[in-house]
């Protein structure tokens, strides 16, 4: 069951053109939607979630009409927001009991096991008793996680999950995401590029609005296999080396400046080829697309 974006655009109404002419098949499994800031990603997965209305455009999930049929999709969808609310004096267990009913769960010995389930899977149940405003930025993710997981989606949306989490806490978050079933449209939004490579089989870039690039991270780290060249330069080299190549990234190794390059042929002045990365493929896409 694919989920078909046909063309969807949204103008915000200070003239921002937030998304434009979007089109994406996603299949089951994790799909990364990467991007900068104001990229236009959250637009796209509230539109999606039936949160908000895009302008024109189609999206479908199997036979569902998810623009229209929005009491439907709901029935389906998990959705965790960037930032999301939690009443600090309750107990993730209670929260979550709480939550599980209004998500229609009445039956209470269905309802004890769903959320025993989910609090294991999430691994919080040895904290299930601790209040959440106690809770660590990974375990406030996961719980999260959890609540999104009270329906058993179909499609699952996650926006900007590992913002602000430790490396721990991320890989955690990870393992957790990547356990989700085949059988799930799940879609990560970040502007993150080792999420993406960590854990997706399809990906979109996404910037100003515009789809840029979409594919299998594989396939397009590939595409750019060979055109990736290194140099190690003095700090007032840089200017100068952006006006002559294609610099697509700088960053310090050991304190020095190192800029990675892209380029058809061999530019020699002592460049060295490098295997290609997708932080490479998204600096070249976002590069392109400069304003
Ligand atoms: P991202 O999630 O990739 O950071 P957003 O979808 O939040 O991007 O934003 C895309 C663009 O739309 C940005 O320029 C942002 O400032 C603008 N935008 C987002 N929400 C609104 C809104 N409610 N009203 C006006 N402009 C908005």
């Amino acid at each position: 069951m694919n989920l078909i974006i046909n063309n969807l655009s949204k103008t915000y109404s200070n003239g921002v053109k937030a998304l434009q002419n979007v089109s994406l098949d996603i299949p089951t499994g994790m799909f990364g939607l990467l991007g900068p800031n104001g990229a236009g990603k959250s637009t796209l997965m509230r539109t999606i979630a039936t949160l908000q209305e895009a302008d024109t455009g189609t999206v479908s999930l199997g036979n569902l009409d998810v623009l229209n049929e929005k009491h439907e999709i709901r029935k389906i969808l998990g959705y965790l927001p960037q930032q999301f609310g939690l009443y600090p004096k309750i107990s993730a267990e209670v929260l979550l009991n709480h939550l599980a009913v209004l998500k229609g769960i009445t039956n209470v010995s269905e309802r004890k096991e769903v959320v025993k389930a989910l609090l294991h899977k999430t691994n919080l149940y040895e904290k299930r008793k601790q209040n959440l405003g106690g809770f660590s930025g990974g375990m406030k993710q996961r719980f999260g996680i959890a609540q999104a997981l009270l329906t058993n989606p179909k499609l699952l949306i996650v926006d900007e999950p590992t913002a602000g989490l430790d490396p721990m806490e991320r890989n955690r978050f990870y393992n957790l995401l990547s356990e989700l079933g085949e059988n799930t449209v799940v879609i990560l939004s970040t502007h993150i590029v080792e999420d993406v490579k960590e854990l997706c089989t399809n990906m979109a870039i996404i910037n100003n609005g515009h789809v840029l690039l979409k594919g299998n991270p594989l396939d397009v780290i590939a595409d750019i296999e060979g055109k990736v060249y290194q140099k190690t330069i003095h700090k007032n080299e840089l200017e100068n080396y952006k006006k002559d190549y294609t610099v697509i990234a700088d960053k310090l190794f050991l304190g020095k400046p190192i800029i990675n390059i892209l380029s058809d042929n061999d530019p020699g002045h002592g460049f060295s080829a490098i295997p290609s990365g997708l932080e490479d493929v998204y600096f070249s896409q976002i590069f392109n697309n400069r304003g």
